[in-house]
């Protein structure tokens, strides 16, 4: 199978001027950990996740906005790519979702290690 297969459309995004706080509600509100960040004009340029949000609150009180504390060097998929390779990209990464982008770096999708499981768990 491809990452097309298997990966989640509805994604949930933020924009890399928000606070920090309205990060950690929609991460809170949408039951996920990951925020693909994306720039004024809806290409990704970072991620940001639970870990990041808890990491700002224990650290320095001046980070304000989501680019203050978004991981820039984004690991990412295509729909094109076979699952094993992006899972790989996961495991050595030790990260848990990949941003699946088209040609122009827009958010297609989403892949995390739970819909991996999907391949694995036999969805009924
Ligand atoms: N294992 C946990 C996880 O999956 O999030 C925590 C470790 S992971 C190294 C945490 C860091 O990875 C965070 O700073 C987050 O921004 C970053 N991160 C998560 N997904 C990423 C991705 N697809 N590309 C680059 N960095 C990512």
């Amino acid at each position: 199978p491809r990452v097309r297969d298997i990966m989640n459309r509805q994604v949930i995004s933020i924009t890399e001027d928000e606070e920090i706080r309205v990060a950690a509600k929609r991460l809170l509100k949408d039951e996920t950990n990951h925020l693909p960040v994306l720039d004024g004009n809806g290409t990704l340029v970072g991620i940001i996740t639970t870990y990041d949000v808890s990491k700002a609150v224990v650290t320095d009180g001046k980070l304000r906005q989501v680019k203050d504390i978004m991981t820039r060097n984004v690991i990412k998929t295509t729909p094109d790519e076979p699952v094993d390779v992006a899972a790989r990209k996961l495991e050595q990464n030790n990260i848990s979702a990949l941003p699946v982008v088209d040609a122009t770096n827009r958010v297609v999708g989403i892949l995390s290690a739970i819909d991996l499981g999907k391949l694995f768990g036999g969805r009924r």
